[in-house]
């Protein structure tokens, strides 16, 4: 049931520091079940956490088991794959999935669990703050309360909440929060809403083969071309998945999109102040989870700085102790790979 074993990777110069690690209290597993029996649940959510919470292959089983543990079994896992410190957030789609009131309440719940594992392991785990976006004004209370009150450091927010995007301003209260409480937004995927998902589904690749990055990444892109950043200039959002592939998208997006916009083609993009690459470079954050690729992590450190370019092992979806290794291996000058693996994420989540 554990990974195969490797060596593990020796102490190096710096602490590695891993930025979109999940975990689910079991509580959170009878609602998911209810909701899977229920009237017409979500296809995207039948075809991933369906696939978990039935199937007996070994990965799921594993990631299932290690999900619910914020103690000896992932210290071990930790400690066997050289991870100094865990960024935890509550796994995708968390409460979004859930109807309003019990999103509500169940982020409270996960929070408080999180927190007490934090205290309980304050050298080895950090966590983010869950909220239901189905609320705005009770997830911008909760921003705070998590916190002020808790100690946790960053928001989780699993992307879209039934089909909806934070681009719309009925939304943009937690965007407030975020900036006043000085805290970033991780901004997860979830598998393609119900209107997205069939020409992904019918071949497989609504997950996080593929389906994740491209719902994601239109995700950050609306928020950009929304003009989000330009009401909210401090705000700062995380990616994970080497930016869902926005960085390689770069130089196009802003070609197309003064394009765009002097055409006055759609009433729904509007001019913004910057560019959308700058957008990039000043409000956004983009971890390598899932992608232990020397050159994508380069290129995406060459498009938004060395500053901005953080390690994300994506525990347990990605528990992979030979992609330590690799990252180790990367040839990268001395103090960009210390950014990468530790002083970019102390910076960002506040952790000392
Ligand atoms: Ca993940």
């Amino acid at each position: 049931m554990d990974q195969p074993k490797a060596e593990r990777p020796p102490k190096a110069d710096y602490a590695r520091i891993a930025t979109e690690e999940a975990f689910a209290p079991a509580e959170m597993m009878n609602i998911w079940r209810k909701i899977l029996e229920g009237p017409d649940p979500d296809p995207g959510f039948v075809s991933l956490i369906g696939f978990y919470m039935t199937s007996q292959a070994e990965r799921p089983r594993h990631i299932m088991n290690c999900l619910t543990d914020l103690g000896a079994m992932r210290l071990r896992h930790m400690e066997e794959a050289g991870i100094d410190r865990q960024v935890i957030a509550l796994t995708s789609p968390g409460v979004q999935v859930m109807e309003a009131d019990s999103a509500v309440d169940f982020a409270k719940v996960a929070n408080d669990e999180l927190a007490e594992a934090c205290r309980n392991h304050p050298t080895k785990f950090s966590g983010m703050v869950a909220i239901a976006p189905q609320k705005p004004a009770e997830a911008a209370k909760e921003i705070e309360r998590g916190i002020k009150q808790l100690g946790l450091t960053g928001v989780i927010i699993n992307s879209h909440t039934h089909g909806e995007y934070l681009s719309n301003p009925k939304f943009w209260e937690i965007f407030e929060a975020a900036e006043a409480n000085d805290t970033p937004i991780y901004l997860h995927p979830n598998t393609p809403p119900r209107d997205m998902i069939r020409p992904f589904l019918e071949v497989g690749l609504d997950g996080a083969i593929f389906g994740f990055g491209v719902e994601t990444g239109l995700h950050a892109l609306r928020l950009i071309t929304s003009g989000v950043f330009d009401r909210f200039p401090k705000l700062q959002i995380i990616i994970g998945h080497m930016g869902e592939a926005l960085p390689f998208w770069a130089y196009r997006l802003d070609y197309m999109h003064a394009a765009t916009v002097r055409s006055n083609r759609y009433e729904s993009m509007k001019p913004l102040k910057k560019k959308p690459s700058e957008y990039l470079r000043e409000n956004f954050h983009i971890t390598n989870s899932g992608v232990a690729w020397e050159p994508a992590i380069k290129f995406t450190q060459d498009v938004v700085g060395t500053d901005r370019v953080l390690y994300a092992m994506d525990y347990p979806y990605q528990h992979s102790i030979e992609e330590v290794h690799s990252l180790d291996r990367m040839q990268m000058a001395p103090e960009v790979k210390k950014a990468f693996f530790q002083t970019n994420a102390e910076k960002l989540f506040k952790i000392s």
